[in-house]
């Protein structure tokens, strides 16, 4: 029986998606081999690896003047590779701290440069995003770093930061493809797969080739953005079976109304659990309602005591993956693309049920 999987990562992935690769595993595209077992060079996987970036390019509406990668070492990895990528040795790099994986990239950051934190939500618990006015960037930064949405709080914001000139970086990590988004008004996007592209393995780097060219020379060659550009990503061998399965995700998404299809859906099942935690009188989301997350619901429950009791019986019956992250406490619900709206109405019924049997 397939459950509603409410995982942070790696993440639900849509059941045609899955089935469809199911049917092609041991015989893709009639070549009597599995697409694992194809070389990363030859025709069959070079057009593969082609058609799921013109995917991408199509459904985010990715500008001729950016260069798509599709690399290895996770979103965790570009916080290390992109100051080794864009900064001199000393140079400040500009942050928004708005959570976790911010701080992980501020910390990573300051092996290599020099981070300044331009604003922090830090002593405010991080349950909000700065307003749009409240911070200066400093105009010798190498660019100013950001996390669109903090997927252990559930932050997410509401506007895109005016980064005055310097180049705008962006962890897309939690939300990309789930709404439509201006690509040109950022300088580099990119995304570890596992929560909304495909699984873990593979992380899509959208960069601006304008900030091509200025690796540092101990900047490792897989990382290395200007050489992957060169080589079509394909420097080394690259994650052939993720990438392949990003472009069944890209044709998913194509099928059912592009990114627009997405945000409508995304849409109805975030209002759906906000709505019916702010009046439900037992459950609780300490989010600023402005900058509540789309793809990420944490929530508290008036007896936290019983946090245990909820997602094991949640888990019994088909809910899976509701604990909050381990550092938060109580429960979260991660409702990625692949998530449908009955997923969350069977969430809701669940609660409310819980709530009046132990409320
Ligand atoms: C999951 C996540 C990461 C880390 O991704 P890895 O692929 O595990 O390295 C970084 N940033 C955000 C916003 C995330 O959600």
């Amino acid at each position: 029986m397939r459950v509603y999987n409410f995982s942070a990562g790696p993440a639900m992935l849509p059941l045609e998606v899955l089935e469809r690769a199911k049917d092609e595993l041991l015989d893709w595209g009639g070549t009597g081999m599995s697409v694992m077992e194809h070389s990363h060079r030859g025709k069959a996987f070079v057009e593969c690896a082609a058609s799921a970036e013109a995917s991408l390019r199509e459904v985010m509406g990715i500008p001729d003047n950016y260069k798509c990668l599709f690399l290895q070492g996770g979103a965790y990895g570009e916080f290390a590779a992109i100051p080794l990528n864009l900064s001199a040795p000393g140079q400040t790099i500009d942050f928004i701290n708005t959570g976790d994986w911010s701080s992980k990239a501020i910390a990573e950051a300051k092996k290599y440069a020099v981070p300044n934190v331009i604003a922090s939500e830090k002593d405010n618990g991080f349950v909000d995003v700065p307003a749009p006015d409240s911070f200066e960037v400093n105009p010798e930064s190498a660019y100013l770093h950001y996390t669109p949405n903090e997927t252990i709080r559930g932050v997410e914001f509401d506007y895109i930061p005016d980064s005055k000139g310097l180049p705008l970086i962006a962890d897309f990590s939690s939300t990309i493809l789930s709404r439509p988004v201006e690509v040109d008004k950022f300088d580099l996007i990119f995304a570890g797969a596992q929560k909304n592209m495909g699984p873990s393995g593979l992380v899509t780097v959208i960069v601006n080739e304008e900030l091509l060219g200025k690796a540092r020379p101990e900047c490792p060659s897989v990382w290395d953005f200007t050489q992957q550009a060169a080589n079509d990503s394909m420097l080394n061998t690259p994650p052939t079976f993720a990438w392949y399965l990003l472009g069944l995700v890209l044709d998913w998404i194509k099928a059912n109304g592009g990114l627009e299809g997405m945000a409508a859906r995304n849409k109805a099942k975030a209002d759906a659990l906000y709505d019916y935690i702010d009046g439900s009188g037992y459950y609780t989301n300490p989010v600023a309602k402005h900058a509540r997350s789309w793809m990420n619901v944490p929530f508290l429950q008036a007896k936290p005591e019983l946090d245990k009791q909820f997602v094991s019986e949640a888990a019994a019956a088909g809910l899976a993956n509701l604990a909050g992250h381990r550092s938060v406490g109580g429960m979260r619900a991660s409702i990625y693309n692949a998530v449908p709206l009955e997923g969350v109405q069977a969430l809701i019924d669940f609660m409310k049920e819980f709530a009046q049997k132990n409320g």
